[in-house]
């Protein structure tokens, strides 16, 4: 018996191809003291893996040429040295794209085969289903009767997201790459709409989708899908940025800013109006003219004197010439009326 495994040959260049892949055969592994030899039964394909061979330092995994490619596996333990499992079980592991693997249990969750079926341990009772749930209930915070938008609506992350959203209350709209799909979110997932933004214009099927507005963007996608969406937003909407399978297979970022940093920071993006905080202003008054007479607080002017400047120093304002406050001295404080 041999372990057939693929080998992480090369960073690819753009959209993974073949190549970039090698194909080996090694013996199969024996399993140590505390170990467990497992027969890889499904193996996860997931986007992030591109980010792992473009060497993305977000996740754990290290991918160098000659490795045998990382992912998420089901397998079924063969022989076990290790007191928590047996041969015959069925467990969630990282074989990666290997047909034998030993592990030494960390990480490694056992399947209960009356729970689903195994595969669904990688699908939607996995890594993305669990990101699809949290993801929604906790960032999104879906109310009923708002509208919950989810891009790559049929995948794994997209269907939790979208019945979830439903199941809330919610009326959940998808995007999706197909009439197919689109029809299947509707028809079989139960969203109450979904666009193909792959027909006719985005903008336009997104406003006749989403007649109120978008309350919740759970977006899998970024670039110019994102983008579309954000011309939809209601107020106070909430946008979960999950995902920018867009640009994993560019070698630079996009053009404007790339918000995958925000994903990785686990950072939260808001919007602000000041007029929605004027009840504060009598507190923030107080507080710095208090900071400004402790000398405590400072700030910088840049004046320029008679009314007739005005243009020019507002251009030289919006050419970022300034330096400080700018004000337009009209006429000396001294000045009698
Ligand atoms: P999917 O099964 O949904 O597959 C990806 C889908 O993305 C495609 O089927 C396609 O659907 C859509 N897509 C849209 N634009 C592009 C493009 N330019 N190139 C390729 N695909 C595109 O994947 P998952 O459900 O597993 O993952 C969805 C997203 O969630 C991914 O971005 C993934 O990286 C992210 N994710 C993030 C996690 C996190 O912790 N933040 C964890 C897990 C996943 P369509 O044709 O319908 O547009």
């Amino acid at each position: 018996m041999k372990n057939l495994r693929v080998l992480f040959a090369r960073r690819p260049q753009g959209l993974p191809v073949t190549g970039d892949f090698a194909l080996d055969e090694a013996p199969v592994p024996a399993a140590g003291e505390g170990e467990f030899l497992s027969r890889t039964l499904w193996l996860s394909l997931d986007p992030y893996y591109r980010n792992v061979m473009k060497g993305s330092q977000i996740y754990a995994d290290r991918l160098e040429p000659g490795m045998p490619m990382v992912g998420e596996t089901v397998a079924q333990v063969v022989e076990s040295r290790h007191p928590g499992f047996s041969a015959g079980d069925f467990v969630a592991v990282r074989n990666g794209w290997q047909s034998w693997a030993v592990s030494n249990g960390t990480g490694v969750r056992k399947l209960d085969p009356a729970m689903a079926p195994f595969s669904t341990a990688l699908g939607v009772l996995g890594m993305p289903g669990l990101t699809g749930y949290a993801g929604l209930v906790y960032l999104g915070e879906p109310k009923p009767g708002q509208t919950v938008v989810v891009s790559a609506a049929t995948g794994p992350v997209g269907c939790t997201v979208g019945q979830v959203a439903r199941l809330v209350g919610a009326r959940a709209v998808g995007i999706a790459g197909s009439d197919e799909k689109c029809a299947y979110a509707v028809q079989e997932l139960g969203f109450a709409a979904c666009v193909n933004h792959r027909r006719g214009d985005l903008k336009a099927s997104l406003a006749a989708a989403c007649p109120d507005g978008v309350d919740v963007y759970f977006d899998n996608v970024g670039g110019d899908t994102l983008a579309a969406v954000l011309g939809r937003l209601a107020l106070g909407a909430r946008i979960v940025l999950c995902g920018m399978i867009e640009a994993y297979s560019m070698d630079a970022p996009p053009p404007g800013p790339f918000l995958g940093p925000v994903v990785g920071a686990r950072a939260t993006m808001k919007g602000l109006v000041v007029y929605d905080w004027l009840h504060k202003a009598d507190e923030q008054r107080r507080v710095v003219s208090a900071w400004i007479r402790e000398g405590r607080f400072r700030w910088r002017e840049d004046v320029t004197d008679g009314l007739e400047h005005a243009p020019e120093a507002f251009c030289r304002l919006m050419r970022g010439g300034n330096f400080g406050k700018a004000l337009v001295r009209v006429a000396p404080e001294t000045a009698s009326s």
